[in-house]
């Protein structure tokens, strides 16, 4: 019985053998990755003649063979068919896999070669050749691998140092949401919640031994959900004034000064890196380049955004004075009155839409269709071929002259061993060096209907999944030569890009006229419907795009601290930062204040939250070319070859630019959002 991850898969597509894998296969395939690729690497800086592209980055892009097929595989279930052994597995083996990574990252032999290489690179590279080396050179210098011992000391202090600071802040910010959670003792001042909010409030209490009362807990932004409903006005005062207050009250929960301590750590490890500050630092690895491109963008879109958000508060002013009411509009007012407007203006019962969306006519005559109208490819169901666990499904694609494209997977159900959200992953990644072809898989997280009654999605399960199928797209029309350049491998503000223009299909004139048709009596989605949906899209965009980028620059404000800078006062910093910009409002606070910004502070997105705005310009920009297109089918040709298809392998910037004939313009956001009128 030889391990099944030892060799490539002689399945189509190299489709994984997933009825051939078993437990055991895993622990031996990583203990022989990582030796095969250890090998593989030491090769390269063993050779004593001087680097070029063939004998060192060449091999590096063929090395971990085992490796690479045996974690796609094993990260992929971990996160969608988990089970105690994968699990005991993934917690022993994730710092392995840390270490191995590094090892190569932080390599100091392979590191001066690939900066001499770097330094002078050859002129018969091909462009692709020339990025590959640009990219991996950043990577490792971003990574530390250029500092002397010294220097190489000193920043694992700080990595650690900012590891112990991340894990306190989100203790400290868990410890004060929970203690937080508003308490209510009469259930009429939860009047306006639904009867299934009003128990889960009560089976909160009841979970804190609190019988008899009713919980308000808090999420993790500043607003909360129940605000849209609550008709008792203090109620929502006291949940908002709750959320705001999260971790700077003064107690041991406090996360001042761990946020303090942490962007001054972030600072310092810049500068070691050669870098001006954090932000500079992340940014030179993004398609940004720089925090001065971001801050430029950013800043052009707070002004309208302001004045909107100043307009409609009068709006919601006026409404309040209307019905006789003698108060001022507080931040806690907000979604209450706006909620008013919304169901006044378009009211759209989202239940009331499901059976127009059922999951085998969203999937063929839906998504699938979408992309045989734009990009000429076709699908068909590969029963013969399995994946992991029943609900996973095998589509073969292909082109319109029947050429291979690859697989596409989709796993559409939640069940326990899955995480929640919704995402795309690779299973095997394409490129030519290797001749490797693309198998890429979608996740949702749709409920399951009893056996034998059809999926009915909700508009945002729908959305979703022209979403994830964007990514799957990116994925499987890359034509690239590199393993590391391939599908997604983009930057982090750039990859939700192709996924956001894929859902503009979903609404599309003769894409949602093929597909949303109800599943009893076959009429289709009301254009009126389709129109308020459509409509509804640039809603209150005035205070959501500030409370964003309130957030956004927030976050590059705390990231552009430089070592040894002089920053105590939290609340101050935070004032002047948004005042700045000209978004510091009393009606319209940031969607995540200092003390629980955790998505940059803990989360992975430092420096890093504008990203999904970053995206959007290009996204919205790109669906207004796709509108002015006299034939899909030849704009989506366009928008294949030379954007999606290039996966990773140039700069995203040249690759939009040569799509598109210009770089991205931020008016069709403006208008998206509806802020073109103030600008
Ligand atoms: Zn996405």
């Amino acid at each position: 019985m030889t391990n099944p991850f030892l060799a490539p898969s002689a399945l189509p597509y190299q489709l994984p053998p997933f009825a051939e894998i078993r437990d055991e296969h895993f622990e031996e395939a990583f203990e022989a990755g990582f030796e095969e690729q250890t090998k593989e690497v030491r090769a390269i800086t063993v050779v004593r003649s001087a680097p070029t592209f063939e004998n060192t980055i060449e091999p590096l892009e063929r090395s971990g063979g085992i490796l690479s097929r045996v974690a796609h595989v094993f990260w992929s279930m971990t996160s969608t068919d988990s089970t105690p052994f994968l699990e005991e597995l993934e917690e022993r083996y994730a710092p392995r896999f840390a270490a191995h990574a590094d090892s190569i990252t932080l390599d100091p032999a392979l590191y001066a070669r690939i900066r001499t290489l770097h330094e002078s690179p050859a002129a018969e590279w091909t462009d692709e050749q020339r990025y590959l080396v640009e990219r991996k050179h950043t990577e490792m210098t971003i990574a530390g691998a250029g500092l002397d011992d010294a220097a190489r000391d000193r920043l694992k202090q700080l990595n650690q140092q900012i590891a112990t600071l991340t894990t306190r802040f989100d203790k400290h910010l868990q410890a004060d949401t929970n203690e937080l959670a508003v308490v209510i003792e009469s259930e009429a001042e939860l009047d306006g919640l639904a009867e299934g909010e009003i128990q889960a409030a009560a089976s909160a209490a009841a979970d804190r031994g609190l019988d008899g009362t009713w919980l308000i807990t808090l999420p993790l932004f500043s607003g909360h959900p129940w605000l849209a409903s609550l008709t008792n006005r203090d109620v929502r005062r006291r949940v908002l004034e709750a959320s705001l207050a999260r971790g700077t009250r003064g107690n041991e929960h406090d996360n001042r000064e761990t946020v303090l301590e942490l962007t001054a750590a972030r600072a310092e490890r810049a500068q070691l890196l050669g870098f001006a500050t954090h932000a500079h630092a992340i940014t030179a690895d993004e398609t940004a380049g720089s925090p001065e491109n971001v801050l430029a963008m950013l800043t052009k879109l707070a002004a309208p955004a302001a004045a909107n958000a100043r307009a409609e508060a009068a709006a919601l002013q006026a409404q309040i004075d209307a019905t006789g009411e003698t108060y001022e509009l507080a931040a806690w007012d907000w979604d209450y009155w706006t909620e008013k407007e919304r169901t006044a203006r378009f009211d759209v019962d989202t239940a009331a839409l499901r059976p127009y969306f059922e999951s085998e006519r969203v999937l063929w005559d839906g998504v699938f269709h979408a992309a045989t109208q734009v990009y000429g490819v076709t699908f068909e169901e590969r029963a013969d071929l399995v994946g992991y666990h029943p609900d996973v499904r095998v589509f073969e694609v292909r082109n319109d002259d029947g050429s291979e494209v690859g697989l596409y997977l989709l796993d559409l159900y939640t069940r326990d061993a899955k995480r929640g959200g919704a995402w795309m992953n690779p299973l095997i990644q394409q490129n030519t060096l290797l001749g490797h072809p693309t198998v890429v898989m979608n996740n949702l997280n749709v409920p399951k209907p009893p056996a034998g009654t059809p999926t009915l999605l909700t508009f945002d399960e729908t959305t979703t999944l022209f979403h994830e199928f964007g990514h799957a797209l990116h994925g499987l029309f890359a034509q690239v030569t590199y393993p590391s350049l391939g599908g997604t491998n983009v930057f982090r503000d750039f990859v939700e890009f192709p996924s956001q223009v894929n859902e503009m299909w979903m609404l599309w004139p003769g894409i949602v006229d093929n597909y949303a048709k109800h599943i009893e009596t076959g009429e289709p989605l009301p254009a009126d419907v389709v129109e308020r949906l459509q409509a509804s899209e640039s809603f209150n965009q005035g205070h959501d795009t500030s409370e964003y980028l309130a957030a956004a620059l927030l976050d590059q404000a705390w990231h552009a601290r430089t070592a040894g800078d002089e920053v105590t006062d939290v609340a101050a910093f935070e004032q002047d930062a948004l005042a700045a910009v000209g978004l510091l409002s009393a009606t319209v606070p940031t969607r995540y204040s200092t003390g629980y910004f955790q998505h940059v502070f803990s989360g992975g997105y430092s420096a890093g939250y504008y990203s999904y705005i970053w995206s959007e310009v290009m996204d919205a920009d790109t669906v207004e070319w796709f509108k002015a297109q006299p034939s899909i089918r030849e704009a989506g040709q366009r928008f294949r070859e030379r954007l999606l298809g290039v996966g990773g392998s140039k700069d995203p910037l040249e690759a939009f630019r040569d799509f598109r004939g210009r770089d991205a313009d931020i008016a069709p956001l403006l208008k998206r959002r509806g802020l073109e009128a103030t600008s």
